[in-house]
């Protein structure tokens, strides 16, 4: 996959810390998320990994983000075409688990996949946010992102 590009650094333009990390990912040519590299980029907690799945603390959470989680599929694949029924069951059981154990009681579940140009995603390796706000806060902002 050489020349390949795994990051889209114009996605997060608004982060400028963020920004620079992608910048070294795309001079570097490797893919951020792919099992050799995953744990490096992804320095916080990881909380479970499973057969097709991680969920991680977020390296760069959302401003304003209670939670950000994200679950890193294992293989590199681009779409959510390509998750198996399996990968699907996984994800599910992952959310609920995260939920669970957080006490969550609202959340927003974010996969961008495909061309990163009509997404905002940053990195092209299938994975997922899972978000939510501090509902109890008063007068609290809310967390916005890029979605296309
Ligand atoms: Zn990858």
């Amino acid at each position: 996959m050489k020349n390949k590009l795994f990051v889209n650094v114009t996605s997060a333009k608004n982060r400028p810390d963020y920004a620079a990390e992608l910048e070294s990912i795309k001079e570097a040519g490797i893919c951020p998320f792919c099992p050799d590299n995953v744990k490096k980029y992804l320095s916080k907690i990881i909380y479970r990994e499973g057969r097709h799945w991680l969920i991680a603390d977020a390296t760069y959470p959302y401003k304003n983000a209670k939670y950000h989680f994200i679950l890193v599929h294992h293989a590199h694949i681009e779409n959510a075409s390509d998750i198996s029924e399996e990968g699907w069951s996984e994800l599910k059981e992952f959310v609920d688990w995260i939920c669970g154990l957080k006490q969550i009681k609202g959340a927003t579940l974010i996969m961008r996949f495909g061309d990163t140009n009509c997404t905002g995603a940053s990195v092209t390796h299938l994975h997922a946010s899972l978000v939510s706000g501090d509902g109890d806060q008063k007068d609290r902002e809310p967390v916005l992102t890029r979605v296309g």
